[in-house]
This record gives structure tokens, C-alpha cells and sequence, in this order.
């Protein structure tokens, strides 16, 4: 059924409209600047091992603090970035921080298995991808299979020679590949056969009614058996409480990611969490009491 709009209303849809589409050519505009300007920062999310709740790796993810609008939160810009060549430019700087950060933990002794950090589909259909992450690794001298790269099904669907032959070439020299956000794309397991992926993560929304729908249970299940029937390893994201967790374990999840047992913090913070023998949950209780 149509939806009546009185003239107020309608007044009010247009002109919010306005306010969008400015905040998203301002925020267009002010990318160019947010570099030069060092208003990108890193903050990295613990990465449990379900049996022994040891954090073993972290997930890099980026930050914007904007002069005035405070933070904008990658899922705004990120989009909005890989219209515009810039996204080369703030991967580029993913990549270089990330690098200089894993080589500064390493030199300090920290231990953790690997870290990971994503790209956008558009970094790989550039030819020069592959250059800037070995120049990296060479310079930081990071042993193989540490760094991970993050990256969604998509990417792998436009099959292009330049893709395969990044993702073969990052493979040859240490770099693993997880596919993010798994479940909610193609997820042809064609992909898991022809790519060398060493992760599938399996994306938040099947996870956040694992208790009460049977089929996402099904699904997570599914993933899970899959990983492992094919030698990858598998994690659960947004993993937010007690009931979710223990399922995952009992299904025989690896690792897992969520608000549970810890949001995105600092490298400080992050060190410091790698430095703990076991990570307790935030909670006690079933429910996670943080800000969205
Ligand atoms: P993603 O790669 O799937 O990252 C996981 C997102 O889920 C993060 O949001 C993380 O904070 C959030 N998350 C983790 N645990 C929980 C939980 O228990 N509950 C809920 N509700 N959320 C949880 P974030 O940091 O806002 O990033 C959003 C997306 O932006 C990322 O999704 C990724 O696609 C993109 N992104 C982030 N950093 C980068 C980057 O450096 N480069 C690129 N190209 N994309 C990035
Ligand atoms: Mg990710
Ligand atoms: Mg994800
Ligand atoms: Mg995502």
C-alpha cells in the first residue's frame, strides 16, 4: 500500500536528502586532505582462539577522525573513497601502518599468529598492488603467513587476469588471503577450489541470531564444516555474547571476533591484549552493553 505524505513531510524527506548528498560530496572533498593531514588512524580488534581464548591475531581497521565532524566510521567512507582514485591512496597507507605496526610488536617481543587488514576489490584491479605489499614485507622483513588480507567475494567474481595474478603472487611471497563477510555474497564454493584462500570469516548476520534461527545455525554450521572439511580456517564475526559463543564452540568454530570479547582499540590497548595468557568476556550477564 502507498505511503500518504503530507507536505511537511515530504519537505523534510528532500531537504535531509540535501544534507546527504552535501555530507557525502563534503566528505568526498575533504579524503583528498585527511592524509596530508593525519587524520587516519588504525585501531585493531582482537582476533580468540575458541579453546584457548588466547587473542592469536587481530584485524587492522581504519579510522577517521574529521576536524569537524569528529569520527566518520569506514563504512560511510570507505564507499565513498572507492569511487574516487583515493582509495589507492588511503590502502596505501593501511598497508604501510600496518606493516610498520606488526614489525614494532614483533621487535618488542609480542606475541601474536597473524594480522589482518582489508583492501577494496578496487586496489586489486590495480596492477600495482602487488609492488607496494612486497616493498613492505621487504622492508619490515615479516615472516610469512602473518599478514593476512581481507577481502569480499566480489572481488573474485569479476575474475580478471590482474586479480589472480595479485592473489597468486601475494600468496608466493607470505601474504594469506581470508574472504570477509562469507555467506553473504555468491559463496561459490568454486572459489574456495581455484583461489589459495586460507580463511573464511563468517559474516556478523548470520551470527546475531544464531540462538534463535535454526537456519542461520544451519548455515554457520555449513561454513564451519566446509572451512574445515578444505583445510582453511574459519571465523566467526561479531560474536557479542555468551550463548553465541558457546554454540560456535560447540560447532566446532576456530576463532572467533566480536564485541564479546573485545571492540576495536588501540595498538597500545591491542598489545597489551596479546600480552594476556586467556581473554575474559566483557559481560557476564547474556547481553553486551556498548554503544552501536
Ligand atoms: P569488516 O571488515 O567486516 O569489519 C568488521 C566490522 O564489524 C568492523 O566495523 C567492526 O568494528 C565490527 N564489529 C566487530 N565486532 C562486532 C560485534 O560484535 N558486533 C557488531 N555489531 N559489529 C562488530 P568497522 O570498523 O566500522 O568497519 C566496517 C567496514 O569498513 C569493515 O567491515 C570493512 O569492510 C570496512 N573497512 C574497515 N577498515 C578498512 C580499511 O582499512 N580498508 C578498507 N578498504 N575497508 C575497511
Ligand atoms: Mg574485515
Ligand atoms: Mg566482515
Ligand atoms: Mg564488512
Amino acid at each position: 500500500c502507498a505511503k500518504q505524505l503530507g507536505i511537511g513531510e515530504v519537505q523534510l524527506f528532500s531537504s535531509s536528502m540535501n544534507i546527504e548528498t552535501l555530507k557525502s560530496f563534503q566528505i568526498e572533498n575533504d579524503l583528498r586532505n585527511a592524509i596530508e593531514n593525519n587524520e587516519f588512524y588504525l585501531e585493531y580488534q582482537p582476533i580468540i582462539d575458541v579453546y584457548t581464548q588466547k587473542a592469536v591475531g587481530a584485524e587492522a581497521l581504519i579510522r577517521w577522525k574529521h576536524p569537524v565532524w569528529g569520527k566518520i566510521s569506514p563504512g560511510e567512507f570507505i564507499p565513498i573513497a572507492e569511487n574516487s582514485p583515493i582509495i589507492q591512496d588511503i590502502s596505501e597507507f593501511v598497508i604501510k601502518e600496518v606493516y610498520r605496526q606488526t614489525a614494532e610488536w614483533m621487535k618488542e617481543g609480542v606475541k601474536f599468529n597473524h594480522i589482518s587488514f582489508n583492501l577494496s576489490p578496487k586496489n586489486f584491479l590495480k596492477n600495482n598492488l602487488f609492488n607496494i605489499i612486497k616493498t613492505n614485507v621487504e622492508k619490515y622483513n615479516i615472516p610469512q603467513d602473518v599478514m593476512k588480507i581481507e577481502i569480499t567475494e566480489g572481488l573474485l567474481l569479476r575474475e580478471t587476469n590482474v586479480v589472480r595474478d595479485q592473489i597468486e603472487k601475494l600468496k608466493a611471497i607470505g601474504v594469506n588471503i581470508a574472504l570477509d563477510d562469507y555467506g553473504v555474497g555468491y559463496s561459490s564454493i568454486n572459489y574456495l577450489k581455484q583461489y589459495p584462500i586460507d580463511t573464511l570469516k563468517i559474516d556478523k548476520s548470520f551470527i546475531r541470531h544464531i540462538e534463535e534461527e535454526s537456519v542461520d545455525s544451519v548455515v554457520v554450521q555449513s561454513i564451519i564444516d566446509l572451512a574445515k572439511g578444505l583445510g582453511r580456517k574459519v571465523v566467526a564475526e561479531g560474536v557479542e555474547n555468551r550463548v553465541q559463543f558457546d554454540m560456535l564452540k560447540k560447532m566446532r568454530c576456530d576463532f572467533i571476533q566480536g564485541y564479546l570479547f573485545g571492540k576495536p582499540v588501540s595498538e597500545n590497548k591491542m598489545k597489551e591484549i596479546f600480552n594476556l595468557e586467556k581473554v575474559h568476556p566483557t559481560v557476564t550477564n547474556n547481553q553486551v552493553s556498548v554503544e552501536r
